[in-house]
């Protein structure tokens, strides 16, 4: 047997008929940018998410970076983020000329870890003269957190929430692998996008709602942050040749990605369910094995798997072998981003953030999307246990 990493096709399978619908539509209209398929998609994701606002962009990347921008980051600005996460998450920071603070994850779920960001805050930074944070490694002043909802799970974001309170932080969300999950703040069951002043999506296939191409979307409740975000995806400019903004430049999403995006929107809830069933049959085959570690979802938490993994020792060994055996799997992220050539001029070492080294070192992703079999998954189970 194969077992693919992902597997998008029977997806697509499943609304090929509406594709071609809308992709007939708009070739008789032959109107490409902008228009009611791009308008209606962003006010479906926006409900979706329970945001009043979303506004779609070429990619998640500039998602990362319009949300930071409207949320006030500029340049020479610190932003917290985890320092395990995506690359994309930093692109979008450095891209506005502001530099990444690293905090290292939480060990059990591999995100930005409460404690640590509030050891960081509390020990490693003083108030500056006007009331913003100021990192004491760099000077930098401190402007954002960018909590990440890795793998397809809500970070802590009641304590998060807090802590930005307290220490004048503005929370933006980098919610590329999460579309759909949710958490439970005080007996409101929220979606991830509707916790931060802003935050970002992705579109790229492989996500949980994929388009077919590139693209990303910035969610938001604040009007103000909605108009600037859709004036900087325009070349800065709200009105046709008037161009208020210097920071802008083209990051719309077409007319066609938006029509596609839309059908599947409608198809979300019940492709996260069998990624959650995936999840339920993996947990099933392996739990009670104390030589793997099992994804860990706090009460409160809805979890969509967009990647299911866990961790071994003797990873390398395991991951070729299952490799030899028809069985592919990832790793995210096998490279911790403080340890990055890219980010070697802001003087990080190994050692500073262990949690995300270690887990670095032994995390494994396992096959999962909405239409893997319950066969594929046991016979992930039998080898995975097998090799160990
Ligand atoms: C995928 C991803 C992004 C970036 O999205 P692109 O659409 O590929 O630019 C950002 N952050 C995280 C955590 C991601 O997984």
């Amino acid at each position: 047997m194969k077992v693919p990493f992902v597997d998008l096709r029977a997806m697509h399978d499943e609304v090929r008929a509406e594709f071609n619908t809308v992709f007939n539509d708009i070739l008789d209209k032959s109107s490409f940018v902008g228009g009611p398929y791009v308008t209606n998609f962003e006010d479906n994701f926006a409900s979706y998410c329970g945001t009043k606002h979303a506004v779609v962009c070429n990619s998640g990347t500039d998602a990362v970076k319009l949300a930071l921008s409207a949320a006030g980051v500029r340049s020479g600005d610190g932003v917290i983020v985890p320092a395990n996460t995506f690359i994309a998450s930093v692109e979008g920071i450095t891209m506005l000329g502001a530099f990444p603070v690293f905090v290292d994850i939480d060990a059990m779920t591999y995100h930005l870890s409460v404690k640590h960001l509030s050891d960081y805050l509390e020990n490693e930074c003083r108030l500056g003269l006007d009331g913003h944070l100021v990192d004491g490694r760099t000077g930098a002043s401190l402007t954002a957190i960018l909590p990440v909802h890795l793998f397809g799970m809500v970070a802590d974001m009641a304590p998060l929430i807090e802590l930005a309170k307290n220490y004048n932080l503005t929370i933006v969300e980098d919610a590329a692998q999460a579309h759909g999950a949710s958490y439970n703040m005080s007996g409101n069951v929220l979606r991830a996008g509707s916790f931060g002043l802003t935050a970002a999506f992705s579109f790229y296939p492989g996500k949980n709602l994929g388009a077919l191409g590139e693209g990303g979307a910035v969610t938001t409740n604040d009007l103000h942050a909605d108009n600037l975000i859709r004036m900087l995806r325009d070349h800065g400019s709200s009105q046709k040749y008037v161009h208020t903004s210097p920071d802008g430049w083209n990051s719309r999403l077409s007319t066609i990605q938006c029509a596609f995006l839309d059908i599947k929107l409608k198809k979300l809830d019940e492709w996260n369910n069998r990624r959650r069933q995936a999840a339920e049959w993996y947990r099933k085959c392996l739990q009670g094995d104390e030589r793997i570690l099992l994804p860990i979802v706090p009460e409160g938490r809805e979890h969509v798997y967009h990647l299911y993994v866990i961790r071994i020792l003797d990873r390398e060994r395991v991951r070729q072998t299952l490799g030899e055996r028809g069985i592919e799997c990832g790793l995210h992220y096998p490279i911790p981003l403080h340890l990055q050539k890219a980010y070697r001029d802001l003087g990080y070492q190994t050692g500073d953030f262990p949690d995300t080294e270690e887990s670095a070192n032994t995390i494994l992703s396992l096959p999962i999307f909405p239409h893997i079999t319950e066969e594929m998954v046991a016979y992930v189970c039998e080898n995975l246990k097998s090799v160990l």
